[in-house]
């Protein structure tokens, strides 16, 4: 593992990074570009940050030299500060990035996200909001009141740091570690799925805007079959969620007693099981090919026996389901222990044999606390240490002056 902390500029004129189309055209207004003009600028623009990931106004080589001036005048193309990198022996990359601050009062909030490459494709986990209003009682991120939703650029900005940090624009090294998937025609990041911090349909026009960004062909270019937004449960707006961003589905489940899932997700208490699962069953555009992923916790003692495995395969019946099962990632203080390996065979065997594929999620960036629900806090005591080593260099640096 490596953890590096990482300088960078802080850049006060508001950055074009991660913008809509339509944010992109009232930037361009605002400095006095004609309205017959902007379309076609916003596309020139569009190109250049999401297709070419550029930095600088001056490398947009077909956009006239006054109007690149007056764009950097007004304008930056800078991303967020990565406080800390880390790399995993496998491979995976956590990033703590700082946002900008969005007002006087505000110090500027902190999200991470997460890169796990895989030989056949490249996937990054990333933030809807600072911290969580819901209460999961098995997540880190749950124990942190919300600081704020995510606006859609900022969610936007998570892929573009991140293709940054592993040189996947045009012209860029990619790292020679050996570790970004390697098959034909594979992206490095080939696929997002929003399990970082957060509830994303808690944070809906914010997600939708953002995933139009993402997906858009002209530039950043995901597919959306290859997006996938991960909830809690919020119901009312799951078939929002599939009419007006068209993502693939993830629902935390992890319970299939409402008793034991109202103390899990307390959520469930105001979107019990059996309408969660109604939503599902009506989740637009579902099909064979286009299946929901239930994931599921595996906590021992507490949601873990055979009992709980075959009610799981009852309830789904019906639904184009892959079921996950996520062996639980302790964090201090926390009152739940992942299930014996043992244990989770016997539930993935009882899946498996109802007809469910049901990969058990490796774990993965163990050494550099990668996991879900273990977002921030734990990169919080890395950052303090990282800070003390540069001090203790600079230190021994000026010592030797
Ligand atoms: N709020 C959304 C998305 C973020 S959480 C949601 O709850 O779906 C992403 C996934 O990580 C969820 O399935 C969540 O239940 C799971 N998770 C949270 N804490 C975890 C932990 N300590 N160990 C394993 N999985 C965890
Ligand atoms: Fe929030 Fe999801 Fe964690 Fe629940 S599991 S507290 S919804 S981030």
């Amino acid at each position: 593992m490596s953890s590096v902390a990482v300088e960078t500029s802080g850049a006060t004129r508001p950055s074009l990074v991660g913008l809509t189309r339509a944010e992109l055209g009232k930037a361009l207004a605002t400095i006095g570009v004609p309205d017959r003009e902007i379309r076609m600028r916003v596309n020139q623009l569009w190109h250049w940050i999401y297709f070419q990931g550029v930095t600088e106004f001056d490398r947009m080589t077909n956009v006239a030299k006054a109007l690149r001036a007056t764009l950097a005048e007004h304008y930056s193309l800078s991303r967020p500060e990565v406080i800390v990198e880390q790399i995993s022996n496998d491979g995976t990359r956590k990033w703590l990035i700082r946002l900008p601050p969005t007002s006087a009062t505000d110090k500027g909030a902190e999200i991470e996200c997460v890169y796990i490459p895989e030989r056949d494709r490249g996937t990054l986990c990333v933030s809807s909001q600072v911290g969580c209003t819901l209460t999961c009682t098995f997540c880190h991120t749950g124990t942190q009141k919300l600081v704020r939703n995510l606006t859609s650029q900022e969610i936007v900005q998570q892929l573009v740091v991140a293709r940054d940090r592993i040189g996947d624009f045009p012209g860029m090294t990619p790292p020679t570690d050996g570790m970004l998937p390697s098959g034909e025609g594979v992206r490095a990041v080939s696929n997002i799925v929003f399990m970082g911090m957060g509830e994303p349909l808690y944070n809906f026009d914010n997600v939708r805007e953002a995933i139009g960004v993402l997906s858009d062909g002209e530039g950043l270019s995901l597919s959306k079959r290859r997006i996938t937004v991960s909830t809690s449960g919020v119901v009312p707006q799951i078939p929002t969620l599939g009419d007006e961003a068209g993502t693939m589905l993830a629902i935390s489940l992890h319970a299939v007693r409402d008793e034991l899932r109202n103390t899990l997700v307390p959520l469930n208490k105001k979107y019990p099981i059996d309408e969660l699962l109604d939503a599902c069953r009506n989740y637009p555009g579902l099909s064979n090919a286009r299946r929901i992923t239930f994931e599921y916790v595996m906590l021992k003692g507490v949601n873990d026996s055979p009992a709980d495995a075959r009610e799981l395969v009852r309830l789904l019946k019906g639904i184009p389901a892959k079921i996950n099962l996520i062996p639980f990632n302790p964090w201090p203080g926390t009152q739940y222990e992942c299930s014996d390996w043992d244990v989770i065979e016997r539930f993935s065997d009882i899946v498996f044999n109802a007809g469910y594929a049901s990969p058990v999620r490796t774990p993965r960036g163990r050494d550099i606390l990668a996991a879900c629900g273990q977002l921030k806090s734990e990169t919080e005591k890395v950052r303090a240490r990282a800070r003390l080593m540069m001090e203790a260099e600079a230190e021994a640096e000026s010592d030797h002056a």
